[in-house]
């Protein structure tokens, strides 16, 4: 039992009942994604303050009544309930009023993909299929080999060249059939949608399937909830096919049609400046075109964004905006997060702050607001993107650092002036 009232078409409007085969608008095909919409007022019969108090599921679970899904299978991983962290170092950096952090990096799998992964398992197993695919650029695939392997179903994985090896490993270990596409993500989707087709596999390709916007929303719940459903003024979100982004405004959404919220946060986009198909929509005001896919952020480097509509619409919706990062914006705030607040994500997961960062010091934002940023993917499946980074670590032989030592303490130095003299002298490489 769900409280989903109907689909309606993103693209012309038209209202469907609900139903498990329809992945998108007959009419528009592949266009016409769907949106799923709920009947609040019953829902709000159940989904109060009351329900969240005496809740003690301490996962995205504590959400089904929000979700389209009928099951709770009891043999899943745990996904969500992240922790919201109140930053204190960036906070007062930037000389923001409040600051939050969401860290997604501690999901099963290491990112946001969990949520949404888990609930297109959880809709395969409904409609009774024992395969499940996608093409991905790293996350979504990774996420659905582990949450399917933990399931006990079949997954079959179409990546495309670039995917990094961090991510390719997880498939690997999760016992994924996997298919390598010599291309990029635009070749390597229009494959997938080829096998799904003719062997009738379960369809977790992102914006296509309706019901993964439904189980990815459920991280702006919980930040709406860590926070006690108090207010906030903005929420970073770096964007890729434009799902992520639809979802956290789905998310608020409907804690606003529930009355748990007074006003919906302004939502902005983030992008890489080598791929940037939103922000160039958003700022010409015209549709989404096609891209370059040219960042280190793979996991946002989507040329054709699957989800237009809907991730134009979460920020107009909002009063957001979207804006793009370089690579080198990306990297620093990859370093602020890890030296400032303990935290190690991956580019696309940085670059939601690095937007924040540029936001403040251009201006685009009021410092005295309340913002949360969605850190979406951890570090260690990308530290090649670093790679620059640990090429400066000082490196010395025990014997030239105990002596260095002696000799400087003849001058009386500290620790840092003689990690410094490693670091700028001239130091004999051990092998
Ligand atoms: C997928 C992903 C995003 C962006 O989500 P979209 O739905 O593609 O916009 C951002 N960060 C990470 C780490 C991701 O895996
Ligand atoms: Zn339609």
């Amino acid at each position: 039992m769900n409280y989903v009232k109907n689909y309606e078409c993103t693209i012309c409007g038209e209202i469907y009942e609900p139903s498990n085969e329809l992945m998108t608008c007959p009419k528009c095909h592949e266009k016409g994604i769907l949106e799923i919409n709920y009947d609040y007022e019953a829902m709000r019969l159940n989904v109060n303050f009351e329900y969240f108090k005496h809740n003690t599921d301490y996962s995205m679970m504590r959400y089904k009544p929000l979700m389209s899904i009928n099951s709770h299978p009891l043999n899943i991983l745990k996904v969500g309930w992240t922790p919201l962290y109140e930053s204190k170092h960036i906070k007062s950096i930037l000389g923001l009023t409040k600051l939050y952090l969401k860290d997604e990096g501690v999901n099963p799998t290491a990112s946001l993909k969990d949520r949404a992964s888990l609930v297109a398992c959880i809709k395969a197993i409904e409609e009774n299929y024992d395969t499940i695919c996608c093409s991905s650029t790293g996350n979504a695939a990774s996420s659905l080999a582990g949450n399917a392997a933990k399931l006990g179903l079949k997954s079959v994985i179409f990546v495309p060249k670039r995917a990094p090896i961090g991510k390719l490993s997880q498939l690997v270990v999760y016992g994924a059939n996997v298919i390598q596409i010599d291309g990029d993500y635009k070749d390597t989707f229009k494959a997938s949608k080829e096998v799904i087709n003719k062997y009738k596999f379960y369809n977790r390709n992102a914006a296509i399937n309706p019901h993964l916007v439904e189980g990815k929303k459920t991280v702006a719940l919980e930040i709406a909830e860590q926070l006690k459903f108090g207010d906030l003024d903005y929420v970073f979100v770096s964007v890729g096919d434009g799902c992520t982004v639809a979802s956290v405004y789905k998310g608020y959404f409907d804690l606003f049609s529930l009355k748990l919220i007074n006003r919906i946060p302004k939502i902005i986009g983030v992008q890489a400046e080598g791929c940037k198909p939103f922000v160039d929509a958003f700022i010409n005001r015209t549709e989404v075109g096609e891209s370059a896919e040219d960042t280190i952020a793979d996991s946002i480097a989507v040329g054709i964004p699957r989800n237009p509509v809907k991730g134009l619409r979460a920020i107009t919706k909002s009063n957001g905006f979207y804006m793009s990062v370089t690579d080198e914006e990306i990297i620093s705030a990859i370093e602020l997060l890890g030296k400032k607040e303990g935290i190690f994500a991956e580019p696309a997961g940085a670059a939601a702050l690095a937007g924040l960062v540029k936001a403040v010091n251009s201006e685009l934002i009021d410092k005295q607001s309340k913002v949360a940023v969605i850190i979406t993917g951890n570090g260690l499946k990308d530290v090649k993107s670093i790679e620059s980074k640990v090429e400066e670590v000082s490196k010395i032989s025990s014997i030239d650092l105990i002596n260095k030592m002696n000799e400087d303490l003849k001058y009386n130095t500290n620790a840092n002036d003689l990690f410094e003299m490693i670091k700028t002298n001239e130091v004999k490489e051990y092998e």
